[in-house]
């Protein structure tokens, strides 16, 4: 499992660093946003631990422009309690956080909980919830066949693949999957997800992999 950390305070960084190579993580450290950015271009990582205060880009920025080309868990790392509403509330959709000071045990346990949080689904042929993500060719199977999905239906199930069982808001989902677009409202995760639902019932019309929660969003059936 490959961590950045984005931290412009070097004292910080190599404490975090120490922890997470620690406990078996391969870890990679960028004091800046620009830094990061560069970094998340050259290789893949699984998780990002970002500093709300960085010199050049704001962390909630950066957050967003990470996540533009491909989804990624986010915990922030905050010197302010007053922040924590907006990091777990919907306008930034992150994983979790820490506040400063914190402990670098706790840190890594963190970590270790949103990354088994985020376990795939199964992928048994026959599987009720069988679904084969490829996350760079942004192409979903279903049941052995290949959805043709738009770019919208496609951001909400892999949204959803990324936690199975857990129930996505529609506000989580419009964040994740429209980001800065201006459409907006409930209505436009609905439409989406009745003509996503309508591709997965031409594949198996017994099935109905997204469960709606009423007043909540939606799952994905899962395995929990
Ligand atoms: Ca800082």
């Amino acid at each position: 499992m490959r961590i950045l950390l984005v931290e412009d305070e070097t004292a910080i960084a190599q404490i975090v660093l120490h922890a997470l190579r620690a406990e078996g993580f391969e870890a990679v450290h960028c004091p800046t946003g620009g830094e990061a950015l560069a970094a998340a271009r050259a290789q893949a990582f699984d998780l990002a631990v970002l500093d709300v205060g960085l010199p050049d880009i704001g962390g909630f920025a950066l957050c967003r422009e990470l996540r533009r080309e491909r989804d990624l868990p986010v915990i922030f790392l905050t010197a302010q309690d007053a922040e924590a509403d907006r990091i777990l509330g919907l306008e930034i959709g992150a994983d979790d956080y820490v506040t400063k000071p914190f402990s670098p045990r706790e840190l890594v346990a963190r970590v270790r909980v949103v990354l088994r949080r985020l376990q795939p689904v199964a992928q048994a042929p026959g599987d009720a919830a069988s679904f084969v993500h490829d996350p760079d060719g942004k192409r979903i199977r279903y049941r052995g066949r290949a959805l043709d999905l738009t770019r919208y239906e496609y951001g909400l199930l892999a949204a959803l693949l990324q936690r199975p069982g857990s129930v996505l808001s529609r506000a989580q989902l419009m964040d994740r999957v429209w980001g800065d677009a201006l459409e907006s409202g409930d209505r436009t995760v609905d439409t989406h997800i009745k003509t996503l639902r309508a591709k997965l019932r031409d594949v198996a019309p017994d099935a109905d992999a997204i469960r709606t929660h009423r007043g909540l969003g939606y799952s994905l059936e899962g395995d929990e």
